[in-house]
Parts: structure tokens; C-alpha cells; sequence
């Protein structure tokens, strides 16, 4: 069954994204998560190589491929161990960037989506306000008409890559309250008025920066609207779809590493004279994670499946985003305990991924909001 969706191609697209993500990235992760920052280099080699691409056809300035290549690299990114980094570079290929090859005009693709795939204009995508997360359609940052431009005026919080992105895809109010009066524009950060404010602190996925961001007076061209004016919370739910559903791969992904690390640990350690994981307690433990994991790579396959064949699957993808999202909390929780007291010192990989699994229940749509989608879709 896996052949079929994997094929020769998308193998050997997997080793050289292993092989790159294992020699040029993990080496890293001590150093650049205690730095809570990696080089802008990283951009421009998985541009380079033709990673952030992946999906893109060659005429937006993709390296061509399907969905399945998109599902690999999110696949092989963790073995990174620095979850920060990946999630930006799933912003940058993934999140920020679609709706500009879904929508954007010929000129959009040459000034955004091209060099961003090329790993040398940082994106960013940024939705969520300091009094509006889940419920998008109450969002109040302003863009206002001013002849060729827009004017914009507000506050963005808890975005990705925010501090460095050198543009943004930005949700902003252009018509009146609620959901029809929401739209997409692009936001060179280098515009007068644009201000980043503070990089917040985080529990987990340190390497990533997370920012505060203003807009005063910030005045872009008129042309760097997304597709039609006030239409963007429609762009921005489909968007979230490509969103959640590499988020959930990610995090099967993630999740099986580290009931890897379980396993070893597992067996190397030895209490009461035999290996910790051949106590009954931990043997089912194990086997009931590992089920789990099964069982939500599956799901996820169906979703990458039917997204790759441009087939509807709100709810397909909600559920994996949810499954994915709580069960990778499991997992990391698990994890740490069979470690014991090594599993709650920094230098132990599942200790970093238990802080980092946290953000899956959150960002880009909560566990709860999941189910609301899901429990609309069947009618409840
Ligand atoms: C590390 C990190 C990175 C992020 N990156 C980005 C980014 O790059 N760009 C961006 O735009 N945003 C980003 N976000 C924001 C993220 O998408 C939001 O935090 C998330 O959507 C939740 O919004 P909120 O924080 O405002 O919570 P709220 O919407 O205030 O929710 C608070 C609580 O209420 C619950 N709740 C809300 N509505 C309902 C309901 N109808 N029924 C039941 N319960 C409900 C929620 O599930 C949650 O538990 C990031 C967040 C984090 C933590």
C-alpha cells in the first residue's frame, strides 16, 4: 500500500532530505536551541536543494513533485530535533505561502513565492491578534484604501518567523465586522510603519521566533492584495487546510522518533535486574502507543490522499489535527516517564520534545475548535 503512494522518486527525495536534515541540521540542535535562533543560511540551503519547493510546479518557482514530497519532508524535518526550526520552515513553505500560488497574480509569485521557495525573502503568515485567535472573523488590524495603496494600522501577536520575515501574508479588515469584511494582503517588512515588537518567550520550540508585530500607518502598493478584497477569510480557511494537515505529519512523524527513543531506553535500562520496557506495565504501554501512532498515520495518509487529489477533506483534516495534536502529547508524556529522571534533563531529546509537543493542541486551531469543524461537518 505504502508504494503506492511512495514511489521510487519520492524515495530518493526522502534520503537526500535525511541525509541533509541528519548531517546539516541535528549537529546543530544543542547549540542553536540554547540560542533560541538558527542562521538565515538554513533558508537558502532547503531552498537550494530544492525542499521548500516541493509541491510547487517549476513555473512558481517550485522543484515540482506532488503532495507525497511535501509529506516527506515534513516526515524527515523532526530528525532535526528542533522542532522551532521546522515549524518555520513549514510556515515558509506550507503556511505563509500556498494562498500566493493558490491566488496571487504572475507579478505576486515573481516578488513573493518565488524567492521565499528559494529560501531568500523569509515569509511569515500573520492571522492571529492579541483579542482574536480562534475566532478569525473578529480580527481588527485595518487596511484602508488611500488611492494605489493601503494604509494599515494594528497589532499581530504569536507570529512565526515575525521578528525575521522579510514579508508577510497578512489578514486584515478591509470591509465591515465579521468574516466578509476580511482580507489577504502581502506586507514587505521593510514598509514605513511596520515595527516588531517583542519576541516572546516560550515553553517549547525555541528556535523558532514568535512575535509581536505593529503596523502604524504601514502603507503598501494596492497590488499587493491577495485575490478579490473581502474575501480573504475564505482563502484563509482554505489555507489552514494545507496548515493542519502538515502539522499532523509532523507530528506522527515526531511522535514515532520519539517512541524510538522509548524503545531503546527501554531496553537498555535495566531495574530490578531486567530491561525497564520488559515489565508488562511498559510493554502495553508501548504497544498501545505504537497502535496509536499506526492508526494516526493512516488517517493522515487518507487526508495527504485526498488533498493530493484536490478532494474535500475539511473534516478528514481536522480529525488528524486532533488526533495527531493530543496523541503526540501522549506520546512525549510517556516518553519522558519511562526515562525516569534522565527523561526530565535538558539534554535527553524527549524533555525538549515534551515542551515543544504542547504547541500541537494550539497553534493553527485548538483541539476544541477541531471538534467544532468535525461536529459541523457531520451535523451536530
Ligand atoms: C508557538 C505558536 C506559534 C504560532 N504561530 C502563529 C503564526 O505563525 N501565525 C498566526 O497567525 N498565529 C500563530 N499562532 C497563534 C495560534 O494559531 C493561536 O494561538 C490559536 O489559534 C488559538 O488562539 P488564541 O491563542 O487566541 O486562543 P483563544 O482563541 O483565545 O482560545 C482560548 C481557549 O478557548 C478555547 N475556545 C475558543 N473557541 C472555542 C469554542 N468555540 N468552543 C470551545 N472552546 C473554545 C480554545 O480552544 C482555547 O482553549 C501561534 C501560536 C503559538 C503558541
Amino acid at each position: 500500500m505504502l508504494q503506492t503512494f511512495f514511489a521510487e522518486d519520492h524515495e530518493i527525495f526522502r534520503k537526500s532530505v535525511r541525509d541533509y536534515v541528519e548531517k546539516e541540521l541535528l549537529p546543530h540542535a544543542d547549540e542553536w536551541e540554547e540560542a533560541q535562533d538558527f542562521p538565515n543560511e538554513v533558508y537558502r540551503q532547503m531552498g537550494e536543494l530544492g525542499f521548500l519547493g516541493a509541491g510547487y510546479p517549476e513555473e512558481q518557482g517550485g522543484s515540482g513533485g506532488d503532495y507525497w514530497h511535501v509529506t516527506v519532508v515534513c516526515e524527515e524535518l523532526p530528525r532535526s530535533r528542533m522542532a522551532g526550526l521546522n515549524m518555520a520552515m513549514m510556515v515558509q513553505s506550507q503556511m505563509a505561502t500556498p494562498v500566493i500560488g493558490a491566488i496571487g497574480t504572475p507579478e505576486q509569485v515573481e516578488e513573493f513565492l518565488k524567492p521565499a521557495l528559494a529560501g531568500q525573502r523569509i515569509a511569515a503568515l500573520a492571522v492571529t491578534e492579541p483579542d482574536a485567535g480562534s475566532d478569525v472573523a473578529s480580527l481588527r488590524t485595518t487596511a484602508k484604501r488611500d488611492g494605489d495603496d493601503y494604509v494599515i494600522n494594528g497589532q499581530k501577536t504569536f507570529i512565526t518567523s515575525g521578528a525575521r520575515a522579510d514579508f508577510l501574508t497578512l489578514a486584515v479588515r478591509t470591509g465591515g465586522p465579521g468574516f466578509s469584511g476580511v482580507s489577504l494582503v502581502l506586507c514587505p517588512t521593510d514598509a514605513k510603519g511596520f515595527k516588531v515588537g517583542r519576541k516572546l518567550r516560550k515553553m517549547g520550540n525555541h528556535t523558532s521566533d514568535t512575535a509581536e508585530i505593529y503596523f502604524e500607518d504601514c502603507r503598501i502598493p494596492a497590488r499587493y492584495l491577495l485575490g478579490e478584497e473581502n474575501q480573504g477569510f475564505i482563502y484563509i480557511m482554505q489555507n489552514f487546510q494545507g496548515e493542519r494537515l502538515v502539522a499532523a505529519i509532523a507530528g506522527v512523524a515526531g511522535s514515532q522518533l520519539l517512541w524510538d527513543d522509548a524503545y531503546r531506553y527501554g531496553m537498555e535500562r535495566h531495574v530490578f535486574g531486567k530491561p525497564v520496557a520488559k515489565f508488562q506495565v511498559w510493554k502495553h504501554q508501548l504497544v498501545d502507543l505504537l497502535t496509536q501512532i499506526e492508526a494516526a498515520r493512516w488517517l493522515t495518509y487518507r487526508c495527504v490522499d485526498l488533498h493530493n487529489r484536490q478532494q474535500a477533506c475539511v473534516k478528514e483534516i481536522s480529525m488528524a489535527k486532533l488526533f495527531v495534536g493530543e496523541l503526540a502529547n501522549r506520546v512525549a508524556d510517556r516518553c519522558v516517564q519511562i526515562h525516569g529522571g534522565y527523561g526530565y534533563i535538558d539534554e535527553y531529546p524527549c524533555s525538549r520534545a515534551f515542551r515543544d509537543v504542547r504547541v500541537l493542541t494550539i497553534g493553527g486551531g485548538t483541539s476544541e475548535i477541531m471538534k467544532e469543524i468535525i461536529a459541523k461537518c457531520v451535523g451536530l
